[in-house]
């Protein structure tokens, strides 16, 4: 058969497990997320585990324009809904995206008021909250899984690396263990969970991480954000990468697109990809410099280089 028009294991004819498609089918159609900044802080920030953040975040970067914490999460409905309108016409709804900092690191009552006000504003079929594994508990999970029995809930938790020795140097401030707890227990409450990793972390051979892609593949995980290390203004790394760039590897496109198809083909295609890059605006950037090309752009690149490489997600994946 045509490997161009094979039907993969997820349904169509593209060679990763997309989110769009894992989105469409969820919801019959095209869903937008808006962004909300509700004004958490995280424990690596305030001072629960330490002031200085990981030393990759500058969190600044990653947050769009009119999310502020000092409007409501109405407010920033609203104004979401009216920016991304003129561009798409033909969305079924909204998923209010808790994107700041952690989300879920505050007392169980805050969380429900701010949760629900999104819920009650039309046109919001759901939430997607951002947060470390460490700041979620039992209730907190136990609540969630309450309001995923009517709405969408899904919560995405910032893993960055399967190895202690890099979440130590990288100051997360919590273990590898602490994750697969959190999704485990988010699993055992049919919570959707999506978790974050950043590939080519300080410390990590090409396979290091590349082996992690076979350990992701056996965590109860819905969906997948992976990015490249990027080294951001005002942030620690900065400071390591500007005194000792030599001992730092950071990927250059080509060689990214490279790394990243090696690792979805280790990857269980039953794990929806949602995104392989990250991208900030150029003023946060100190390096890579991969130029001026878009995510839908780069997205394009990675799926011609499966094409060539004549591989798919999981083609590679270690059965256990
Ligand atoms: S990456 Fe997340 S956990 Fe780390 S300092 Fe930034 S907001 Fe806090």
């Amino acid at each position: 058969m045509d490997a161009n028009k094979m039907l993969y294991p997820w349904g169509h004819t593209r060679r990763f497990n997309a989110y769009t498609d894992y989105i469409r089918k969820v919801f019959g159609g095209r869903v937008q997320k808006l962004s909300i900044d509700a004004g958490f802080s995280c424990p690596n920030r305030d001072g629960t585990l330490s002031t200085s953040g990981c030393i990759f975040c500058n969190s600044e970067a990653f947050s769009p324009s009119y999310c502020l914490p000092e409007k409501s999460v109405s407010q920033q409905l609203e104004e979401g809904i009216i920016f991304h309108k003129t561009r798409y016409r033909r969305n079924q709804g909204y998923l209010a995206y808790f994107q700041a900092y952690s989300n879920t690191h505050g007392n169980l009552h805050r969380l429900q008021q701010l949760y629900e006000e999104a819920l009650h504003y039309p046109g919001v079929l759901g939430l997607v909250i951002g947060t470390r594994p460490d700041c979620v508990d039992e209730a907190k999970l136990d609540y969630l899984a309450h309001l995923s029995e009517n709405r969408y809930v899904s919560i995405e938790y910032g893993i960055e690396s399967c190895y202690n020795k890099t979440l130590n140097l990288i100051a997360r401030g919590h273990t590898f263990d602490q994750a697969v707890w959190a999704l485990e227990e988010s699993r055992k409450r049919n919570l959707n969970t999506c978790a974050h990793f950043i590939l080519g972390l300080p410390g990590e051979s090409r396979e290091m991480i590349l082996e992690q892609s076979h350990i992701i593949s056996q965590l109860p995980i819905t969906t997948v954000k992976l990015h490249q290390l990027q080294v951001l203004k005002n942030t620690v790394l900065e400071k390591m990468y500007l005194m000792e760039s030599s001992k730092f590897k950071l990927y250059e496109l080509e060689e990214y697109i490279d790394l990243v198809t090696d690792f979805v083909e280790k990857l269980n295609p039953g794990i929806v990809v949602e995104r392989f890059t990250a991208e900030v605006p150029q003023r946060f950037l100190v390096a890579p410099d991969w130029g001026l090309l878009r995510t839908d752009q780069i997205l394009e690149r990675i799926e011609k280089r499966l094409e060539e490489k004549d591989t798919w997600q999981g083609k590679k994946q270690r059965i256990l």
